[in-house]
């Protein structure tokens, strides 16, 4: 009796790209020093911490400093350009992503923030690969070197999605922060990128606020 069977799941798993392997530069260190989102979501974790509003840091600021980023993290091929448009275009796809990761972090559904970035990532066209192994993986199904971009961060979501990582990257709600943490808490509960920083600084306004009322 063959032993061999697996289930979907687990064949999904083992084709998850490691993530591991590219030069995923970020604006700054993270501030509570988690360790990174697990797999492809590190792809994405990395594309929304490429700014760092509080010290005014953008990798993306601009088309040239944006097909860079892309390129050491194995999206773009060495040496390409981004356009006006698809510059503006990555920008939009990052800052739909943090909005979404801000509803997990508050646990609220919020369909405007689901709307935008399923239409940040209308672009790219997908398509199923089978092997002869019995696995299943998303693949790029298109051309345009911009449209795999798309398509790159939209299967490093939908991996993420299928095995139940995606709700666990969230987005910090301090002033100025934002910064894309993944919550490897048992509650699944965390809701600052570092107590010491965000947290401490909330309760203080907190005080402040009772303290002038
Ligand atoms: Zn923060």
């Amino acid at each position: 009796m063959a032993t061999t069977s697996r289930l979907p799941l687990r064949s999904y798993q083992k084709k998850m790209s490691s993530g591991n392997d590219r030069v995923l530069a970020t604006a700054g260190r993270d501030p509570g020093s988690r360790a990174p989102a697990p797999g492809s979501l590190r792809l994405v974790q990395a594309l929304v911490n490429t700014l760092n509003a509080e010290l005014g840091r953008d990798l993306l600021g601009t088309a040239a400093e944006a097909a860079r980023w892309l390129g050491a993290a194995g999206l773009l091929p060495a040496g390409s350009l981004l356009t006006g448009a698809e510059h503006r275009g990555l920008v939009e796809l990052r800052e739909a992503i943090r909005q979404v990761l801000a509803t997990h972090t508050d646990r609220r559904e919020d369909a405007e923030a689901a709307r935008r970035l399923t239409v940040a990532l209308a672009s790219c066209r997908l398509a199923l690969a089978i092997d002869l192994a019995g696995g299943v993986c998303l693949a790029s199904a298109d051309g345009d070197p911009f449209a795999r971009v798309i398509g790159g961060i939209a299967i490093a979501i939908a991996e993420a999605g299928a095995v139940g990582t995606w709700p666990r990257l969230k987005s910090c709600p301090g002033q100025l922060c934002g910064w894309a943490f993944y919550d490897r808490s048992a509650s699944a509960r965390s809701r600052w990128c570092s107590m010491q920083v965000c947290g401490a600084r909330s309760k203080m306004r907190a005080y402040r606020g009772r303290g002038s009322t």
